[in-house]
This record gives C-alpha cells, sequence and structure tokens, in this order.
C-alpha cells in the first residue's frame, strides 16, 4: 500500500490519487485500538488522572484508557492502619472534591490535623503553624484508602474509562510530527504481553522510573539522598487529641510523627540506609525507644548554641511579643504495630521537560521530593488539576488533545509552580543535615526570625495548601 500510494503520488493522476488518498486514510486509521488519552501508570497520581478525566463533561465522548502493571486490589478497611499514608493538603482535598472521590475518603477513614511543629534537635529553634479558624491545615490518609475512593470513582465511569491491570507497557513508538501513510499519527504503545495500543495523548504516571520519560529521551535531573525513610504504625501511651503533625529534624534526618486516630500515629523517619535497616531489625523495645529519645533527646543541643539562640529570641519577643510560638510536649509512644516497619530509599528527581508532541508527565514520572514536607502526591495532584483543565478547554473547543499548544500551557503553569517547591524541599534537607555550629546558628535564627513573622508564615501555609 506504501508503496502504491507513493507511485499514485508521483504520477499525479486526479482519480486514482483520489483513490489512493482514501485507501491511506484507511491505512493510517486502521491498527490497534486508538485512545484519545491514554494513562500510563495507576498509583495515586494516574488512577486520579484517568478519573477526573472519566468524569469532565467535556470528555463524554471520549475513550480515555489507563494501563496498571500490578492487578486490581479489592479494598476492605481493615481495623489496623496501613503503615504507607500521606499528608493531603487542603488544595488536594479540593480537587479530589471535585469528581467525587474525596466523599469516599472520608467515609472510609482520614484524619484531619490543625497545628504543625517543626523543631531542630540541635538547638530550641521552632516553628509552628496554627489555623486560627475552623479549617483543617490538611489530612493524613492511607494510600490504600486513596486508591479505594480513586478506584470506585473509576468504576463509576466504566462506560468512559477502560483499565488494563496486570498490563505493563513496555515499549512506545513515537509519532513523527508531520506523518504519511507508512507511519501512524498516534503513539503506539506495546504491552508485555505483545497487545498493542494507540492513543493521540500518552499520559505517563508510571512514577519515578518513568519508562515514558526514558523512551520519550527526556532529561531527569535526578539524585539519590544518603537517606531512606523507616515508614512504621506507633501507638500512643495514653489517648490525646492527637491534631498536630510533629516534624523534628535530627541531624542524621527529620523524623515526623503523623496522627491517625487519638490513640496511633504514622511515623516517618528519615536517616542513613545504615541507621534505617538497624531501626528495622530490632526489638519491637528498642525501636520504640529510639522514636521517644530522637523527639525527647536534647543531646545535640551545644551551650554556645542554646545562649545564642536565647538572645535572638529575647530580641525578637522585644519587637514583637505576639510573635513567638507556643512549644508543646509531642506525644510519648508505647508500641509499634507488628509487621508495619519497612523502610524506602530516598531521592530527588525532575524531569527538564513535562511535555513532548503527544506526551506529557504527571506525577512522580515528573518530579521526586523528600517526604520531609509531605509534598509528593499532592504535587501530582496539582500536575492532574492544571492538566484537566487544559485538555477540557481543547475537548470542548474540538481541538487536538495531543497538540503541543495546550500542553505548554500546562507544563509552564507546574513548572513555575514545581521547580521552586522542589528547590526549596532539597535546600531544607541539606541545611538540616549538619550539626555544624556556624550552620545550626544560621538555621536557628532563620527559624526563629520566620517563626516571629506571621505574614512569611501564612505565605508558606498558603503556598503549602495548595
Ligand atoms: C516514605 C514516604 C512518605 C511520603 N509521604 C508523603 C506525604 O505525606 N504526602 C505526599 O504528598 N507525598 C508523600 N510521599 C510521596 C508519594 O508517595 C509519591 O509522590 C506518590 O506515591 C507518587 O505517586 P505516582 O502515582 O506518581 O507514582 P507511583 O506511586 O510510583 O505509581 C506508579 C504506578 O505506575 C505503575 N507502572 C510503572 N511502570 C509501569 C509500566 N511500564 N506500565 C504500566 N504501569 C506501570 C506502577 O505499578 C505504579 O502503580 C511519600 C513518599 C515516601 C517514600
Amino acid at each position: 500500500m506504501a508503496a502504491l500510494c507513493g507511485r499514485a503520488r508521483l504520477a499525479a493522476l486526479g482519480g486514482r490519487m483520489r483513490g489512493c488518498a482514501r485507501a491511506s486514510l484507511r491505512s493510517c486509521s486502521a491498527g490497534p485500538p486508538l485512545y484519545d488519552v491514554l494513562v500510563s501508570g495507576g498509583g495515586m497520581v494516574g488512577t486520579a488522572m484517568a478519573a477526573a478525566l472519566g468524569h469532565d463533561i467535556h470528555f463524554r465522548d471520549k475513550k480515555v484508557a489507563l494501563l496498571e502493571a500490578g492487578p486490581r486490589k479489592e479494598y476492605h478497611l481493615p481495623e489496623s492502619y496501613s503503615n504507607r499514608v500521606s499528608s493531603i493538603s487542603p488544595g488536594s482535598a479540593t480537587f479530589l472534591s471535585s469528581f467525587g472521590a474525596w466523599d469516599h475518603v472520608c467515609s472510609l477513614r482520614c484524619k484531619p490535623f490543625r497545628r504543625m511543629q517543626v523543631w531542630d534537635a540541635c538547638s530550641e529553634a521552632i516553628i509552628t503553624f496554627e489555623k486560627d479558624d475552623l479549617d483543617d491545615m490538611g489530612y493524613i490518609v492511607e494510600n490504600d484508602v486513596i486508591m479505594a475512593a480513586l478506584t470506585k470513582q473509576l468504576d463509576a465511569v466504566a462506560d468512559r474509562v477502560e483499565v488494563f491491570y496486570g498490563s505493563r507497557a513496555v515499549g512506545y513508538t513515537w509519532p513523527l510530527p508531520s506523518h504519511n501513510c507508512d507511519t501512524s499519527p498516534w503513539v503506539q504503545i506495546e504491552l508485555a504481553d505483545g497487545r498493542r495500543l494507540q492513543t493521540k495523548l500518552l499520559i505517563g504516571a508510571d512514577g519515578h522510573n518513568s519508562v515514558v520519560r526514558k523512551e520519550a529521551e527526556i532529561q531527569n535531573i535526578e539524585h539519590q539522598y544518603d537517606q531512606s525513610a523507616v515508614v512504621a504504625t506507633l501507638h500512643l501511651s495514653e489517648a490525646t487529641e492527637n491534631n498536630v503533625a510533629w516534624q523534628r529534624f535530627l541531624p542524621t534526618g527529620p523524623i515526623a510523627l503523623l496522627p491517625l486516630s487519638d490513640t496511633a500515629s504514622s511515623l516517618v523517619w528519615s536517616t542513613s540506609h545504615e541507621h534505617a535497616s538497624e531501626l528495622l531489625t530490632m526489638d519491637t523495645e528498642s525501636f520504640v525507644d529510639s522514636i521517644n529519645s530522637a523527639f525527647w533527646s536534647n543531646v545535640n543541643h551545644s551551650d554556645f548554641i542554646d545562649s545564642a539562640g536565647a538572645m535572638f529570641r529575647s530580641a525578637l519577643s522585644l519587637l514583637k511579643p505576639s510573635g513567638t510560638a507556643m512549644r508543646q510536649l509531642p506525644p510519648s509512644v508505647a508500641e509499634v504495630d507488628p509487621e508495619s516497619r519497612a523502610m524506602f530509599p530516598l531521592g530527588m528527581g525532575h524531569a527538564t521537560e513535562y511535555v513532548r508532541h503527544r506526551v506529557a508527565l504527571i506525577g512522580d514520572a515528573a518530579h521526586r521530593v523528600h517526604p520531609l514536607a509531605g509534598q509528593g502526591v499532592n504535587l501530582g495532584f496539582g500536575d492532574i488539576a492544571c492538566l484537566a483543565h487544559h485538555l477540557s478547554a481543547a475537548a470542548f473547543n474540538g481541538q487536538d488533545l495531543g497538540s503541543l499548544k495546550h500542553l505548554l500551557k500546562f507544563e509552564t503553569e507546574r513548572q513555575r509552580h514545581n521547580v521552586s517547591l522542589i528547590a526549596a524541599i532539597d535546600l531544607l534537607k541539606r541545611l538540616y543535615s549538619t550539626s555544624l555550629s556556624p550552620v545550626v546558628l544560621l538555621r536557628t535564627w532563620g527559624l526563629q526570625a520566620t517563626n516571629a513573622l506571621p505574614p512569611v508564615k501564612e505565605q508558606i501555609m498558603a503556598f503549602a495548601s495548595k
């Protein structure tokens, strides 16, 4: 057909030419099943992307597909909490509400928190964030609960979104900007079992080792941290209101205690790989002791830093009497759920481009951050809100969904937001990974000054709650 079509072009004979054009159209459109949008990767971000498009009124005539390498998981709320949880920002909760998933999260379980206390283990420096109205600062939600809520909303649009579980994409063929009857105008996807699919727009949501990003040859600036995160489900010594998220910066890395209920909290302890391995294998009593001492011990304090910090704090309280924060004591931990300890190596990454012709990257495929700010999946949900908005407008206007015209708007908006946050998180990680006195002194003064300036804290809170 290709040879025939080429010859017909050369011959330039009207009737035969029109016949070939019709034949070439047939040959170009035939082939594997074609989707308007195909999302590769069905983690929290990819599943939310597919569900958001499925619920979009302007996508009612579109065909959307979601590919997930893993199996479909049926979810029944267990009594014990999962060790994998995420701090979800109010902005992400609003986004999840926009297509009905947040109601399911709330009907399963989630724990709102109203206050955040972050402090340095090498000094008395402390910063607190608090909502003075009745709003929540954020929500601690198990990842399984988020996935169950998203899957339910995906099932509700099964007529518009086809989900392929147990389907790993192993190769992609990219369309040329101008195509002929020998080449497809769409992205071709090859699955591990030999099936093929094609799409007008491929969205890569396949995590930080993204195959989509690698195959599109998009450069990724990445760095492995010298830390792993140890997670576990903890039980408190006594019931409390438990509506504070606690984080203390130790010289080896930050330790966070995130509320799950009046009596349970989730641990995210970022520390050296060796220490993380030790924490995983030590007996439960030593593990609990290590957590309590990480929150309570002042072994990293020095007299010099303490006096310099105290002088600065007194000066600030003279200038701004209402600006200094009330220090609260974190609850003490009594027990750890058996089998709940696990560790994850940490790294950062950022794709230099989020889009190419007919391709977009979202979530960890586009950016990976240290968990110290609890922002990873929130950034991913922000990507989706932005991309879905531009795709919805393109669908409404009958435009090509894979066109760089609106994909570039998504890239510009999201990179503007993500790059500064990713850089700030990386800087915080580095700033707090040392107990060198001059650095400790500078960060102590910086934290105390920030804490004394409510407008600055409000800016930080507004940015982090998006
Ligand atoms: C310890 C820890 C604590 C964290 N805490 C928070 C927090 O409090 N708040 C927060 O916002 N973020 C947090 N994060 C970050 C958050 O977990 C991630 O940002 C988020 O899970 C990324 O989701 P994702 O869907 O982009 O990627 P992933 O979760 O990696 O999902 C990718 C999916 O793609 C599938 N896949 C991969 N390759 C293919 C393929 N070739 N074909 C088909 N499917 C494929 C995988 O099976 C997987 O399901 C934390 C991370 C860690 C490690």
